[in-house]
């Protein structure tokens, strides 16, 4: 076993860090106050093979490991979480759903422009009224000669508003439960498809979340992705991958604001000397540090095991649910290491406390993560 990374991830590791640190870090919170994911930033994302991180060379993508993917993630996290938020989304979510279960043709016509940075992909299970209860969703299609139509409103959809390509899951069959649920590829565009109200949000601002409506929206059913009444089931494949990603981001978000703490630590005097040199100071970065080491651990041994083809349910949920709950303290320690400075909005303190908060609610709960750890671990 070695748990060190190769030259080509050390490398890859550095190339993404002068990324963000250059291309992102200026920005944070300019982008923060607009509450507008920086569209302009998709071709330079494109570039790095970003968009298209772990997707095959002939989709246009990078062609990457799921290693590798948690490196681009936790350095992109590390300097502006909710931009990650949107990559990790895009490529985790929507595209993913693509490249996992889409025909050739789907690929092609789809997957190509999303993973070159041409489109953004959204990706529609939640509804108001269905969240960790995926399953109860109102959102239905009926099908109708070639096409099937498509009614219902999704909730907290990222790039819902601005998202070129959605893949919603629908109700294709109501007696069947979550066998009876189908996924489809809809088009912005496309008549009765529309984005509704965005959200505004505590943090994660620079990446866009909206209500996503479909009145009467007709669409063929060539764009039916998967099988018909795998829509769910497949959804829950797209998740235990996306959830190492949200690890991955996870870590990075606790790793900046561990660095932010521990650089202000050693900068700010109190009583004569750095606060850094006090021993609870030092304890909670001592502390951090450890977890977050941990955590990292837990999230790549879900990837490596991924990338060797194994079910990954119950580690990615591990990783997940362990990873976003340390980097919630890391935030909340690094706000506290600040004192009255890790309050306002001239340090990145606050920034990553706002919205490290998302890491455990979003793509499952902290407590439906311990649910799905739970029926992995028991029977009963
Ligand atoms: C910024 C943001 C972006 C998002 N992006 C997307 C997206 O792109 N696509 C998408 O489909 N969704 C997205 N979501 C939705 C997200 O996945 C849901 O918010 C999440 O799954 C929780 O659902 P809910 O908000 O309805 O909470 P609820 O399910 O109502 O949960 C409320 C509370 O009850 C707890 N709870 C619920 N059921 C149980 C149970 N059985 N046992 C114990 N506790 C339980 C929950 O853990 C939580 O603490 C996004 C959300 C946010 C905030």
């Amino acid at each position: 076993m070695d748990v060190r990374l190769s030259d080509d991830q050390e490398l890859l590791r550095r190339s993404i860090r002068e990324f963000a640190e250059s291309e992102l870090r200026p920005h944070v919170m300019e982008w923060d106050e607009a509450q507008q994911y920086p569209r302009a930033l998709l071709a330079k994302c494109a570039e790095l093979g970003l968009m298209g991180i772990q997707f095959p060379e002939q989709y246009g993508g990078a062609a990457m490991s799921s290693v590798d993917y948690c490196i681009c993630i936790e350095e992109l996290a590390r300097v502006d979480p909710s931009v990650c938020l949107s990559i990790a989304a895009h490529n985790g979510l929507g595209a993913s759903h693509i490249a996992m279960f889409g025909t050739e043709e789907q690929k092609q016509t789809y997957l190509v422009p999303l993973a070159t940075g041409q489109q953004l992909a959204a990706w529609g299970l939640t509804e108001a009224s269905a969240g960790s209860d995926a399953v109860s969703m109102r959102t239905a299609a009926v099908r109708d000669g070639d096409h099937w139509i498509i009614n219902g409103t999704k909730q907290f959809i990222t790039h819902g508003g601005t998202g070129d390509v959605i893949v919603v899951m629908a109700v294709t069959n109501k007696s069947k439960g979550s066998r009876g649920i189908s996924a489809f590829i809809v088009e912005r565009g496309t008549p009765g498809f529309r984005a509704g109200k965005k959200e505004n949000k505590l943090g994660m601002r620079a990446s866009e979340t909206s209500e996503v409506l479909f009145e009467q929206c007709r669409v063929p059913a060539a764009q039916m992705l998967g099988a018909e009444g795998q829509g769910f089931v497949n959804a829950l494949q797209v998740l235990d991958a996306g959830r190492i990603g949200i690890a991955a981001l996870s870590v990075g978000l606790a790793q900046g604001a561990y660095e932010a703490a521990r650089a202000y630590a050693f900068e700010r005097k109190q009583f004569g000397q750095p606060i850094g040199t006090f021993q609870s100071i030092r304890a909670k970065l001592v502390d951090n540090a450890t977890r977050i080491d941990a955590a990292r651990l837990l999230t790549y041994r879900a990837a490596a095991m991924k990338d060797e083809g194994h079910r990954t349910t119950l580690e990615a949920a591990m990783a997940k649910l362990y990873s976003s709950e340390i980097a919630v303290r890391a935030a909340e320690d690094g706000v506290q290491i600040h004192g009255g400075y890790g309050f306002v909005k001239d340090y990145p303190a606050e920034k990553y406390f706002r919205d490290v908060k998302l890491t455990t609610i979003g793509e499952g709960t902290s407590e439906i993560q311990r649910l799905v750890i739970a029926r992995q671990l028991m029977a009963v």
